[in-house]
């Protein structure tokens, strides 16, 4: 199998997968093909649409037409050319209870039909079901996958081995890491249906990133039934792949019209948000008017639509190195997805292990949420872990952020340089610049035009937990670095007093001293004069 990637940003990857009937780009949407009623046909999916691949059940395909796929392929009987995936009936598991078919009948007839993606007949866990019973699927999962290989006989085919366990977490890992050492070349994350729609988005975070971890990277990951583009980015940055949709044709039949970020009921539109070629034409009344299958179409075909520009968004976003930012403004479209967006800050080592740090464009930071970022929790890792201060270093003078960044080219630096000046070269030598700042902390001089640290852009004022958060960064550094006096130049308009008794309360564990130099205080000369007596009675001692 061969699947390329071209980009990524955070777990998100734009990549090449090759399958038999053609290469196709992820992220990548499958929209469900019902054989038994289809309101869009599959060739004008792709020709108008341009999807290069869909899913179907061949397990409906089975029951409802036996042979007929068998003798035509399943390409020709969908009437689609492009690429097909065919799922194995576990839904129906889920739905019924049970499904007349073996896994070795279900294996055999994918084969048959010629599928280009395959499933084998995974037992799905659910949403309400006790450790136990989870156990049970999980185990019987990994079992099949097993004989599985034993029975199959095509080797141009891709199948996928779905992760299961549901809610409990410790079994999505074992599960994934079973799975993921049989040769697979896809997986799947087993039936989050009924987690999403109980909008429990936070719990999908959890599954998705256990199930992450412990699956090769190299692998695409299929979420199973995640259907509406309000939640794509999520998923695409957390790392799925590929995506199946019925709920464009699903949310048709109910006159449901979505939009990105959210779903309207027909009758409660004016106009329509949106200028897809179908709504471009008509108007909210005109399609009310309109028979029930026509109604139906129109609403499918612009589901659909709004489905595409979503991924290509999130695409450019990819591309563009702003994933982030395009998921936080997606997430606000409910609080079910904002407090999965909340969640993330809980999974730093997963996201910081699979996202680039260092884009071609800044970042944005609206609020304490975006602390969750890689690069910030990377930042902070890499100077608490690789960063020595200059070995004469005595003395830290942290200075607030500026507005202006660089922050050695605000003119407020000058005020620090004119100090510095009087201190003359020798005493100045033994004092270490450093900024306090907004997400990332502690900013040594030599280092603010390294990427991130002046390729930002802040919201202000800052929220309480950002300043707790640089708050704390700033302690760390104290405690692990070895001056012997801190000197704080204190803002308290936008800090308030928490820097300043973080900053106390770490000199006086390590028995350092502290000293606070008010910078709001009236008189700007007697600040200069304040800050150079203080440094150097400091640096004569
Ligand atoms: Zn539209």
């Amino acid at each position: 199998m061969s699947f390329e990637i071209k980009d990524k940003d955070l777990l998100a990857r734009i990549g090449k997968l090759k399958t038999k009937s053609g290469t196709v780009e992820t992220p990548l949407l499958f929209p469900v093909i019902n054989p038994n009623i289809q309101l869009v046909p599959p060739q004008k999916l792709e020709d108008t649409f341009g999807f290069k691949a869909v899913i179907t059940n061949a397990y409906i395909l089975k029951r409802c037409f036996e042979n007929e796929p068998l003798a035509q392929g399943v390409h020709k009987f969908l009437g689609f050319d492009g690429t097909v995936m065919t799922d194995s009936g576990a839904y129906q598991i889920l739905v019924y209870g049970n499904v007349e078919v073996s896994q070795a009948e279900i294996v055999q007839y994918q084969e048959q039909i010629g599928s280009d993606i395959a499933t084998i007949l995974d037992i799905p866990t659910g949403w309400k079901v006790t450790k136990d019973q989870a156990t049970k699927t999980v185990t019987e999962t990994i079992q099949r996958a097993k004989d599985f290989f034993k029975i199959k006989t095509r080797k141009d085919i891709l199948w996928v081995g779905p992760v299961q366990g549901g809610r409990h977490l410790d079994l999505v890992a074992k599960s994934a890491d079973e799975m993921s050492k049989l040769p697979f070349q896809v997986h799947a994350l087993g039936s989050p249906t009924e987690v999403m729609e109980n909008y429990r988005f936070d719990v999908l975070v959890d599954m998705i990133l256990t199930a992450k971890k412990n699956l090769p990277p190299e692998r695409p990951l299929h979420l199973f039934g995640a259907g509406h583009p309000f939640m794509f980015s999520l998923a695409v940055a957390l790392g799925c792949d590929f995506f199946d949709s019925a709920a464009y044709a699903l949310y048709a039949r109910e006159n449901r019209y979505m939009i990105e970020n959210g779903t309207y009921r027909l009758s409660e539109l004016d106009y329509f948000p949106c200028q897809c070629p179908k709504c471009a034409s008509e108007s909210p009344k005109e399609v009310l008017a309109k028979t029930p299958k026509e109604r139906e179409k129109f609403l499918a075909e612009h589901n659909l639509h709004v489905c595409t520009a979503e991924l290509k968004r999130i695409k450019q976003a990819i591309r563009d190195g702003r994933l982030w930012e395009h998921v936080e403004m997606r997430t606000h479209a409910h609080p079910a997805l904002f407090t999965a967006l909340k969640k993330l800050k809980n999974h730093e080592d997963v996201i910081g292990k699979y996202s680039p740090t260092s884009k071609k464009s800044g970042i944005f930071i609206f609020s304490s949420v975006s602390l969750a970022r890689p690069e910030v929790s990377h930042y902070r890792k890499r100077l608490l872990k690789r960063y020595c201060p200059p070995e004469n270093a005595r003395v830290l003078l942290l200075a607030p952020q500026t507005r202006k960044k660089p922050f050695h080219k605000a003119h407020e630096f000058n005020r620090i340089k004119q100090v510095t000046k009087r201190l003359g070269e020798e005493l100045s030598r033994n004092v270490h610049v450093c900024f306090y700042a907004a997400p990332f902390g502690v900013t040594p001089l030599e280092l603010d035009e390294v990427y991130p640290l002046s390729q930002h852009e802040i919201a202000l004022p800052l929220d309480q937990e950002t300043v707790k958060y640089v708050a704390n960064q700033v302690s760390e550094y104290i405690m692990q670095a070895h001056y012997e006096t801190v000197v704080l130049l204190h803002d308290p308009e936008q800090w308030g007093k928490t820097i300043k008794a973080q900053c106390a309360k770490s000199c006086q564990k390590k028995n350092i001293a502290c000293e606070v130099v008010d910078i709001k205080a009236k008189g700007s000369k007697n600040i200069l004069t304040r800050l150079e007596m203080i440094l150097r009675k400091h640096l004569s001692e």
